[in-house]
This record gives structure tokens, sequence and C-alpha cells, in this order.
């Protein structure tokens, strides 16, 4: 994380967060949309998820009757099983994992299911969709600890200011 934008963003995305508030409110959609695939690759060239982790180790995907069915079918054991052992029903009625980090965090942030990983996780930061726009307080609450929500934000930011 060489890049100027990216150092100390924490403390940046924490005091920012009216002016990201204030700015997807009013964001054109079509122009973001544009914008996105763009700001993805440069995100991901410059964030290396494998030095992060914070949302496999702060927040839990939802595991939908799906994701659970592959993942125990995966580790070879029932559905029965895998909620027993690991998962949790939260206040939204979603089975979430009981611990944080997840269970299936391995050492260097690899996941240890990647390839049947719940679709939440597959699709996180969804910030390849319009989710930006659609879920903004959950955006919001993701820049606050996602490197690459907050540097999205920020450059779509700076590029509406120069429009
Ligand atoms: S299943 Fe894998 S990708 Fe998803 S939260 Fe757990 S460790 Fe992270
Ligand atoms: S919080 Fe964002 S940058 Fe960090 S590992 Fe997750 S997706 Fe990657």
């Amino acid at each position: 994380m060489s890049d100027e934008l990216l150092r100390a963003w924490e403390k940046k995305s924490g005091e920012r967060q009216k002016l990201y508030k204030n700015y997807l409110h009013r964001a054109d959609k079509n122009t973001v949309l544009k914008a996105l695939p763009d700001l993805n690759v440069e995100a991901f060239e410059k964030i290396d998820c494998l030095q992060c982790g914070n949302c496999c180790k702060g927040y839990s995907p939802r595991f939908k009757k799906p994701d659970i069915k592959r993942i125990a079918k995966h580790l070879k054991m029932k559905d029965g099983d895998l909620i027993n052992n690991y998962l949790r029903v939260d206040e939204e009625g979603d089975y979430v994992m009981r611990a944080a980090p997840c269970s299936f965090l391995g050492e260097d942030n690899y996941c240890t299911i990647y390839d049947v990983r719940p679709s939440d996780c597959e699709r996180f930061p969804y910030t390849e969709e319009d989710f930006l726009l659609k879920r903004q307080p959950m955006a919001l609450k993701n820049s606050t600890f996602c490197p690459i929500t907050y540097y999205i934000i920020e450059k779509l930011m700076a590029a509406a200011k120069g429009a």
C-alpha cells in the first residue's frame, strides 16, 4: 500500500464518512457504473487482500442454503453438522459464522474453502456492482474497514470533483 491515498486510510475514512455519504447520495449512477470496472482493477492492483483480511476477520458473510450444501459436501460433513459446528442465526434470520475471525480463515489470510466459499465472500466488497449506490449505509460501513471500498469511493469523488 505505497500510494499516498492509502497512507493512514482508516483514519481518513473515519474522518470523511460524512463526505462519502453526501457524495453517494448525489452520485450519478451511469457515471459510477462506467468508472467501476477500471477502478476495481486499479484498486485490486494496489491493495493485496492477503495483506488485509479485515472482512474475514471481523465480519461474517451470510451462509445461504446453496452455500451450506456446497461447503458441507466439500468438507464431507452433513449440512446439519456444518450448521451446528460453525454457524448461528443472526437478527435477520440468516446463517452467519459463529466465530470471528471466520473459522475458515487460514494462515496468511488464505481462505481454506476458497473454491466453495459463500457467494457473499465471492462478491465482497461488491464494488463491481451498483451496491455502492443501492446499499449506501453498508457501503459506508465497508469503507471503514475495507481499503478497496475506501479507495474506490475516494477515486470516484475525486473524479466527480474534476468533472
Ligand atoms: S469463508 Fe473464506 S472468504 Fe469467506 S469469510 Fe471465511 S475465510 Fe473469508
Ligand atoms: S476488507 Fe477489502 S481489502 Fe481487505 S481483504 Fe476484504 S475485500 Fe480485501
